[in-house]
């Protein structure tokens, strides 16, 4: 199978899944979006679960809401939001903004698992304690971790979940936004 069909049958598993009671439905408004971007990006983004109405339409991971300050992120690194990989532990809406239950977490991983596996980036950003949890989880505070595997080295970044940000003052979500934009900087150089 070559690239594109691979990443095209993780797609149609997704779109198609019904793995998890009360996901994935159009009627109940908790659809899925598949991870987004640039699949040879040097930085993924790792949010927790699909946001709602506006994600589902644009089936794009973070479009409005609290995900306006990754793209202000985005802007600042004078890069878009296309040439970059961005995805959710839960590709499904949970219903009511609610969090996530730990079947369904484990339902999708292995989705995260599989784009983990075929991406091969320099950085990784965990936004959000169940990011957080998927990819270390001893970690509880926002912190840096580096990850070596048999051929290469991933600095990953376990940072807050920008809609926790969003209620913070001005000056704090203006530090999380150049911080973000730093380190997509140096995920480019
Ligand atoms: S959350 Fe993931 S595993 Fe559950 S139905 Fe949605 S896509 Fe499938």
């Amino acid at each position: 199978m070559n690239n594109t069909d691979k990443w095209l049958n993780l797609r149609h598993s997704i779109k198609s899944c019904q793995k998890c009671e009360g996901l994935n439905s159009k009627e109940l408004g908790t659809e899925n979006a598949p991870g987004y971007g640039n699949t040879n990006s040097r930085i993924i983004f790792i949010g927790q679960s699909l946001c709602g109405k506006p994600c589902i339409e644009a089936q794009i991971p973070f479009t409005g809401g609290s995900g306006k300050l990754l793209d202000l992120a985005f802007e600042q690194a004078n890069i878009e939001k296309k040439d970059i990989y961005i995805t959710n532990v839960v590709k499904c809406h949970p219903d009511g903004n609610r969090k996530s239950e730990p079947h369904e977490i484990a339902n999708c991983s292995p989705y995260l698992e599989k784009e983990l596996s075929w991406l091969s980036p320099k950085i990784i950003i965990c936004l959000g304690k169940d990011a957080w949890t998927h990819i270390n989880p001893t970690v509880s505070r926002p912190c840096v971790k580096t990850m070596h595997s048999a051929n290469s080295v991933t600095h990953v970044h376990f940072v807050y979940h920008p809609s926790f940000i969003m209620k913070k003052p001005k000056a704090v979500r203006e530090e999380y936004i150049r911080n973000l934009s730093k380190v997509i900087v140096e995920a480019n150089t």
